[in-house]
């Protein structure tokens, strides 16, 4: 049996797999606000009762909001703050007494679209995450990419190439990818243009009905995506690139970026494939029960 965790800000989810990835069982609970101690405890808490439930032991991976760093082992780039700077991994081994694997939850993503989700059947899947934040992941032959910093994929944080950077992110750095291709981002963008305060979704919605002014923000969006996409395929040629979060729901995207992406790639053709998700709000905790092969 193989447990996965979704470890998040607002909300901690189990997942148990069967040997052929059936799911066994799901449960999900609220996430102790910062309170450490409450949210390792809450994690053990739960891999104890589905073990009792199943009858069996599993293997544990957890998906988190962040990354374990290579050199301390603590973590590190967490936006559920009370995480950063603590021993994760130990103190869960310490509780659960076995070997435990985290990764960061957008490599998590990635893994479960790889496995047997969009991406199934490609060598090289980079997964990306368009909702509060801008995440990606890399899996190479079904295995993840963790990288020599831990953070292979972070794409989120490089600067959107073609823009003058103003705004400065949450990381410190301007003009981060993340700045304009969040969901926060895309209505900033729209109510720069328009001064109204609408969310994604009601201007993916107004597009779709026949605003222009909404049009024109996606169209705005859609080409920043394919510039910022198109650098990764530079860099990684992938396979498949597989969209979760949010703005991933935006349908159009799927055959509006490949045709604006042609023209930037540094290819006659492109044969990349941009997918939509398979498992949707579930891929998260679903790759991180694939940490363990
Ligand atoms: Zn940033």
């Amino acid at each position: 049996m193989r447990i996965g965790i979704d470890l998040g800000g607002s909300k901690i989810e189990i997942i148990a797999l069967g040997d052929d990835g059936q799911v066994l069982l799901r449960e999900r609970v609220a996430t102790p606000q910062g309170d450490y101690m409450a949210t390792v405890r809450a994690v053990a808490d739960l891999v104890e009762g589905a073990e009792q439930q199943a009858g069996a032991r599993g293997t544990v991976g957890i998906g988190i909001p962040g990354a374990e760093s290579i050199a301390s082992g603590l973590i590190k780039n967490a936006n559920s703050t009370c995480l950063i700077g603590k021993s994760l991994r130990r103190d869960l081994q310490a509780l659960l007494q076995r070997d435990v694997r985290i990764a960061n939850d957008a490599n998590c993503f990635a893994l479960s679209e790889a496995v047997d989700g969009a991406g199934v059947g490609a060598q090289v899947v980079f997964g990306v995450i368009l909702g509060t934040g801008v995440g990606g992941g890399i899996v190479i032959d079904g295995k993840v990419l963790t990288g020599a910093n831990a953070i292979a994929g972070e794409w989120g944080h490089n600067p959107m190439p073609g823009e003058h950077h103003q705004e400065t992110c949450y990381c410190g750095r301007k003009g981060c990818i993340e700045i304009y291709l969040s969901g926060s981002g895309l209505a900033a963008d729209h109510r720069r243009a328009t001064n109204a305060v609408w969310s994604a979704e009601v201007i993916a919605e107004c597009a779709a009905a026949g605003d222009t002014a909404g049009e024109a923000t996606l169209q705005r969006y859609e080409a920043r995506l394919a510039r910022a996409l198109a650098q990764v395929i530079n860099i990684l040629d992938p396979d498949v690139i597989v969209l979760g979060g949010g703005l991933s729901n935006i349908d159009r995207l799927y055959r509006n970026v490949p045709r604006l992406w042609s023209g930037l790639v540094f290819s006659d053709q492109v044969a990349t494939r941009l997918l939509k998700h398979r498992h949707g709000d579930s891929s998260g905790v679903r790759g991180a029960a694939w940490l363990w092969p």
